[in-house]
């Protein structure tokens, strides 16, 4: 049931509706195409339990957001989806909050006809709303990734440290919205400012 309603949240984040009309007052919003070179991070701390949703350009994860064609291109997009959900290059977590990982998923619509590519078995998992709507923006494809944390120590869990630059170097910005205990931030992280203090 709180999985339920902080993914409401996210939705919340991601589409700058319901509780969360704050930040979308406080921060324009781009409805339409994302910005080449600028990705999204949004995360919700409730409890024990943290999520980040991760929505990046296809441009600055493989260099293109085409439907695969060669071998070489359908490689690359497997591989990206392969390095999002290694988690741990991704965020480094504080070991004093004494989190992990408990689930962790990474789709792109550019992954969606790769057949010889069974993944872990979940199709079904993989296709939420979220994906949904990316199916009906081709024209500027995403990778979307989402990270579900565990903490046994929430209260120390006051930073994060973002790879996402480390791992995909085109990448110029990250605009980040957040919702902790503490309250709602929104902010942009870059090459040289990828920790996240809360
Ligand atoms: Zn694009």
């Amino acid at each position: 049931m709180q999985k339920r309603i902080m993914a409401s949240i996210l939705i919340g984040l991601f589409t700058g509706t319901g509780a969360t009309s704050h930040a979308a007052e406080t921060m324009p919003r781009q409805m339409d195409a994302h910005e080449h070179g600028h990705g999204e991070l949004m995360m919700v701390h409730e409890g024990n339990n943290v999520m980040i949703e991760l929505k990046l350009p296809g441009v600055d994860v493989v260099g293109f957001e085409h439907t695969p064609e060669t071998e070489e291109q359908k490689n690359a997009v497997s591989e990206a989806i392969a390095k999002l959900r290694n988690a741990p290059e991704i965020f480094t977590l504080k070991e004093k909050a004494q989190c992990r990982f408990v689930k962790v998923q990474a789709s792109s619509p550019l992954a969606r006809d790769d057949g010889d590519h069974d993944h872990d078995g979940k199709h079904d998992e993989k296709h939420d709303d979220a994906s949904h709507e990316q199916h009906e923006d081709e024209g500027h494809a995403e990778f979307r990734a989402e990270y579900h944390i565990h903490c046994e120590a929430p209260e120390h869990f006051r930073s994060l440290d973002v790879g996402l630059f480390r791992a995909f170097p085109s990448l110029e910005e990250i605009d980040y919205q957040i919702l902790v205990p503490e309250g709602q931030y929104s902010g942009e992280l870059e090459a040289d400012k990828t920790l996240l203090r809360f």
